[in-house]
């Protein structure tokens, strides 16, 4: 096990450059995931690390040696593809030891390690198939187990899981941390869902374009995000944007006037007339149906339902007002069941408000 140090890490293509300013530290035996949208350079960042790709310019440490120059065969990291490509005309247990055999391990330290991974990872009545016998998920969890069985320093992962249908890719997320929890390596796990970043990770690193938006643990980069790119990339539903306007304590949203308390526009320092982008949670939205509170409340936006989507758990509501949608989230069991055409009365949580430029 070690740390991994990436000290302002660039690298260019030619002319495009696919990451840059890649600075973050990984304490021996976290798990951190790097998440954000195709192409964004999460894999880059991976490749770099495992010695798949070099950096044009930057310093990385594995544990406390400068790697730049080491070859991938000798960084002492393991890494698992999308593609997990296993030896086809091997046994399940031969590909497990197979990067052993090639470091020439005892024949008994591998018999012992084969059958530690294939405890670990449920795979002992499976040990003398060959991969076309395995199911999808069973072919990832051999994947896993090669790279395991070496005990390498640093365990670097490539949306693992991607290949992999609905149930079967969150059964294996949970093993996977289940087996995260059981060896403690320091883990690097790259994917573009938000979902399997918010589970799994002790450290979120979110990317945008090849640059570091934000850094911390799932929770605090949730309820306080950097920017309106991490803000709406993680959640789902996502966070709702609305175009807004600034004016004497209130915020004009499509029209409709919100009051806003001096003490929380004093904290943002807005300008009078100054256009900018509201962010709010749907969980940070009560749906009201009476019309009289419209009248009452000054937080209260109205909006007419469009569209309703069931989820069985919970119903996703999609609203409009002019010029942009909101998405509400109603749990299932309530007393608000919108139909489209509906007229609803919003209440914003206004201690949720986001201001993004
Ligand atoms: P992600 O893993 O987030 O989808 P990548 O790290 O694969 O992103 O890619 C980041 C950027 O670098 C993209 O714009 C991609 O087109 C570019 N890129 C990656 N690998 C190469 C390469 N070998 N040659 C040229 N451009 C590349």
């Amino acid at each position: 096990m070690a740390k991994v140090h990436l000290e302002d890490i660039k690298r260019k293509f030619n002319n495009v450059t696919a990451i840059e300013d890649i600075s973050f530290e990984i304490p021996d035996g976290e798990f951190w995931v790097l998440v954000g949208p195709s192409g964004c350079g999460k894999s880059t960042i991976l490749r770099t690390i495992a010695g798949l790709e070099s950096a044009t310019s930057g310093k990385l440490f594995i544990g406390d040696t400068l790697v730049n120059n080491v070859p991938a065969r000798q960084r002492d990291v393991a890494m698992v593809f999308q593609n997990y490509a296993l030896y086809p005309h091997m046994t399940v247990a031969q590909n497990i030891a197979f990067g052993l055999e090639m470091r020439k391990v005892d024949s008994k330290i591998i018999q012992e390690r084969v059958a530690n991974v294939a405890r670990s990872l449920a795979l002992e009545h499976l040990l003398d198939r060959k991969p076309k016998q395995l199911s999808g998920g069973q072919q990832q969890r051999v994947a896993l187990g090669r790279a395991i069985a070496r005990e390498p320093q640093v365990f670097l992962l490539d949306e693992p899981l991607s290949n992999l249908d609905a149930q079967l890719r969150d059964d294996t997320r949970a093993e996977l941390k289940q087996l995260h929890q059981e060896l403690g390596i320091t883990t690097i796990y790259v994917t573009h869902d938000q979902v399997e970043a918010m589970t799994l990770a002790d450290q979120i690193v979110v990317l945008n374009r090849g640059r570091i938006q934000q850094i911390g643990a799932p929770q605090s980069v949730y309820a306080r995000p950097a920017n309106q790119m991490v803000a709406t990339f993680l959640g789902s539903p996502p966070m709702n944007i609305l175009p807004a306007i600034y004016n004497d304590h209130t915020f004009d949203v499509s029209g409709q006037s919100l009051a806003i308390p001096a003490e929380m526009t004093q904290k943002v320092h807005l300008r009078q007339g100054y256009s900018f982008d509201l962010g709010i949670r749907p969980e940070h939205i009560t749906i009201n149906t009476d019309s009289e509170l419209n009248e009452q409340n000054a937080a209260i936006l109205s909006v007419d339902v469009k569209l309703v989507e069931p989820l069985g758990r919970e119903t996703l509501i999609r609203a409009g007002l002019p010029g942009s949608t909101i998405v509400l989230n109603v749990q299932v069991g309530g007393n608000v069941h919108p139909h489209p055409g509906d007229r609803l009365y919003l209440q914003l949580d206004l201690n949720q408000l986001f201001v993004f430029d």
